[in-house]
């Protein structure tokens, strides 16, 4: 069978792009390894500025909506700064991931349960190796996640990720999502609500012992603590970590490492990138790559931005702790919202950061 564009992974970022190449036209084979809908570790934040990028009908998927933010610092100092709006959603990556497959496939997308296994050059086109025999497109997306294998064909190995574990219990958050400060080196423990319940996880890039930080802050707190499951949360912060693929095989989402230096956001940059990838393809079929690198400038300079801010954040974490209570927070929430962006937060920082390293270095 050949195809214009096979996509690998059904998770947000291949659900749209295969959605918005299919809008367009174009003939589209989205591949999944997992039966749908699948389990996906995640805590299913969306900041609200995701919500303009998704198609109608996300609304009935909304578990929590968030207006409110507690900031903790090593689980002994607690603060809480209301954004008298709402600024977040919390969504379950099951029934949302399978959302927007079906939404795919309303546009035209098929779907086939298969796994990845290789792919040739075969002229102009591709022949891609799967579990269920071998297909043909002009065009391989690898939208396959962290361990993403369009990227390890292509050679890419290395890249910056957090280590993360996470699990579901009871508990009882409603409309706010708290974050933790000062456990890890570089990262951050958070419990944010999950419908009825709440979602508890630790990440990051250092070498700590995340089940004992994650199982003594649940007796500490008293969270009904469960068997965690693990994975990893590649991210971006310079132009030059991005993985973007070769000729006509282009990466996107986990699998090109498009996610947050700062919190770990991935939804919004996968759905955001994958709508680029889609219409760098349809602008330059012959050659889409520099299309792709152009029409991502924007999305990079945000994770440059966040990369900037997180080494001070989580190189000054109590001086990061001390900012939230004033300025940071509440800009924060602007740019979740979408009318600030981390460049913004950045440039305008600077100044509070100055004079809280030094209300905190000679305890003024
Ligand atoms: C603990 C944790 C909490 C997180 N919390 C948040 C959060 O609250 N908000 C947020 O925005 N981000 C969060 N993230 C990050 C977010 O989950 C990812 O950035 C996001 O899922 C990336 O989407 P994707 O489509 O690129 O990849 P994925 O969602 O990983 O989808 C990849 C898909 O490809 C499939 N696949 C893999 N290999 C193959 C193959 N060889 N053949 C066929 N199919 C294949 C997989 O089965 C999967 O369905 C969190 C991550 C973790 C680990």
């Amino acid at each position: 069978m050949k195809f214009d564009v096979l996509v690998v992974g059904a998770g947000p970022a291949g659900s749209s792009c295969a959605r918005k190449l299919s809008k367009a036209g174009l003939k589209v084979l989205l591949i999944e390894k997992s039966s749908l809908p699948r389990f996906k570790l995640c805590a299913g934040c969306l900041s609200a500025r995701t919500l303009r990028l998704l198609p109608e009908g996300y609304e009935r998927l909304i578990l929590n909506r968030i207006s409110s933010g507690l900031l903790g610092f090593r689980g002994k100092e607690y603060y809480e700064v209301p954004a008298y709006k709402e600024v977040a959603q919390i969504i379950d990556r099951k029934d949302f991931d399978h959302f927007l497959t079906l939404k795919a496939q309303e546009a035209g997308a098929e779907l086939l349960e298969a796994e990845l296994l290789g792919f040739e050059r075969e002229g102009t086109s591709y022949k891609v190796f799967t579990s269920k025999g071998i297909l043909r497109a002009d065009f391989v997306v690898g939208a396959d996640g962290f361990h993403s294998r369009t990227a390890k064909l292509l050679g890419y190995r290395k890249r910056k990720f957090f280590k993360s574990l996470e699990f579901f219990t009871k508990g009882e958050l409603k409309d706010k999502v708290l974050i933790e400060v000062g456990w890890v080196k570089r990262g951050y423990l958070w419990v944010f609500p999950h419908g009825e319940g709440i979602s508890v996880g630790i990440a990051t890039t250092g070498e700590e012992n995340l089940f004992e930080l994650l199982r003594g802050y649940c007796e500490e707190k008293g969270i009904n603590f469960k068997k965690p499951k693990g994975w990893h949360i590649p991210f971006v912060e310079e132009e030059r970590d991005l993985q973007l693929g070769r000729e006509r095989v282009l990466l996107v989402g986990d699998a090109a490492g498009m996610t947050d230096p700062l919190l770990g956001e991935g939804i919004y940059y996968a759905i955001w990138g994958a709508g680029l990838l889609a219409s760098a393809i349809l602008e330059n079929p012959a050659d889409p790559l520099p299309a792709y690198r152009k029409r991502l400038k924007p999305l990079v300079e945000e994770l440059v931005y966040a990369g900037r801010i997180a080494r001070l954040a989580y190189g000054f974490q109590r001086v990061a702790y001390r900012m939230g209570k004033g300025y940071a927070l509440r800009s924060f929430y602007e740019l979740l919202a979408g009318s600030k962006g981390y460049k913004s937060l950045y440039l305008k920082g600077w100044l509070s950061f100055l004079k809280h390293f030094a209300i905190e270095k000679f305890r003024l």
